[in-house]
């Protein structure tokens, strides 16, 4: 789950971070009421799941409270890389001495955290991984130690910050670090961390995911999601109890058991197509259930076939199979469906499954196959 700048910059605040506040505004009169209270210049930013806000016109600076207005009219409504601005963020401008890049993420192949650190700050940082690898400083961190302030003078001087600022960004990166594990990130991002002209520290923007298996841990958070935001059909899917994610292909997968939706989608690779989702009904594949699947999956135009594949354990294949009529009776669905049913009552299920006028197979393979095959005629 992403979170706009708004709401990390908040949490960050509550760990210590110094930032530069500012409210939200949703009309171009809320944000010159926001900047009248500012009583200086300020920045008006765009607040969107996406980075690079900047380059694509999405933060402006204001001296007047009226061009305050000009620039929340001009950045509202923008589409920034598919992501339209309902709202911006008005707060105080910062004197800029110095921009630096600051993150904490999950690095999974040496199973530690890192931080890493840039004095290539306000830029993005995947340009400057790419073109100048060498000015990214990284300290891999063990989740059990935490982030040694010996690492954090480590990074900085790495980065040839003065003496007498050392301190002050030993200081945030730990904050950033407490921050990243106290609220259960998989990333905490300050770009740019800036020194001001009067030589302090301060976070100018704000940029945090939160780990979706630990949002049970933060009632809190729930009120920060952005339906406008997040995909409509992975919303449907996380309130029916289904693990659903969305790809590019056009064969639609209906499975039990999160470890054979995975097999599944390879073996629709392997036949040559391409899966249009992941997606897990979890549980038993209940009537309720696989119409809710149903809908999820054809609700995306691109899918040309849908392949279900249920392997009956303790889910009996005969239930499932009256699921899968019954559901279909339910909800229209125009593309052919092939289906692979096996374990417990699969015989008996495959008949039920022929009474309702759809063919079932034993074999995985075979239906991945069907599946590809049909998509391809479709
Ligand atoms: P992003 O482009 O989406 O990462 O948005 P940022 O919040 O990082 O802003 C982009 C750039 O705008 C920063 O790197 C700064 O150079 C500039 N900027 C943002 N806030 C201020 C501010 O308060 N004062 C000044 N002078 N520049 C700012
Ligand atoms: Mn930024």
């Amino acid at each position: 789950m992403n979170l706009h700048e708004h709401q990390a910059a908040e949490l960050f605040a509550t760990h210590g971070i110094r930032t530069n506040g500012g409210d939200v505004a949703f009309t171009p009169d809320e944000a010159e009421t926001i900047a009248r209270g500012v009583g200086g210049p300020v920045v008006v930013k765009a607040q969107v799941h996406t980075g690079g806000r900047g380059k694509a016109g999405g933060v402006k600076l204001a001296t007047t409270p009226r061009d305050a207005r000009e620039a929340a009219k001009a950045i509202l409504g923008l589409d920034i890389r598919g992501h339209v601005v309902s709202k911006v963020l008005v707060a105080p401008a910062a004197d800029i001495a110095q921009e630096f890049y600051l993150g904490v993420t999950l690095d999974r192949t040496r199973r530690q955290n890192v931080v890493m650190a840039s004095a290539e700050g306000g830029v993005d940082i995947e340009e400057v991984a790419r073109e100048r690898p060498d000015r990214i400083v990284r300290a891999l961190v063990d989740p059990f130690l935490g982030l040694h302030p010996w690492q954090a003078r480590q990074i900085a001087f790495a980065l040839g910050i003065p003496a007498d600022k050392v301190g002050g960004i030993v200081t945030i990166a730990r904050q950033l670090y407490e921050t990243y594990v106290a609220e259960d990130a998989t990333l905490a991002e300050i770009n740019p961390l800036v020194l001001t002209g009067s030589g302090e520290w301060l976070a100018l923007d704000a940029k945090m995911s939160i780990d979706d298996n630990a949002l049970f841990r933060h009632p809190e958070f729930e009120a920060l999601r952005d339906f406008d935001a997040e995909d409509r059909t992975e919303i449907d899917a996380r309130q029916s109890g289904i693990s659903f994610v969305k790809l590019d292909g056009d064969i639609g997968c209906i499975v039990n058991g999160a470890g054979l939706a995975m097999a599944t989608m390879d073996a629709v690779k392997l036949h040559g197509g391409e899966p249009a989702n992941f997606l897990d009904v979890g549980g038993g594949a209940s009537a309720d259930q696989v119409a809710k699947a149903f809908g999820l999956v054809t609700a995306d135009p691109h899918v040309r076939a849908i392949l279900i594949n249920i392997f009956g354990g303790i889910t009996r294949g005969d239930i499932v199979a009256q699921g899968i009529a019954e559901a279909r009776q339910r909800v229209e669905v125009t593309v052919p469906i092939v289906v692979r049913l096996s374990g417990t009552n699969a015989e008996e299920g495959q008949r039920l499954l022929a009474e309702a006028g759809l063919t079932a197979t034993e074999s995985m393979d075979e239906a991945a196959a069907a599946a590809v095959r049909a998509a391809h005629a479709a």
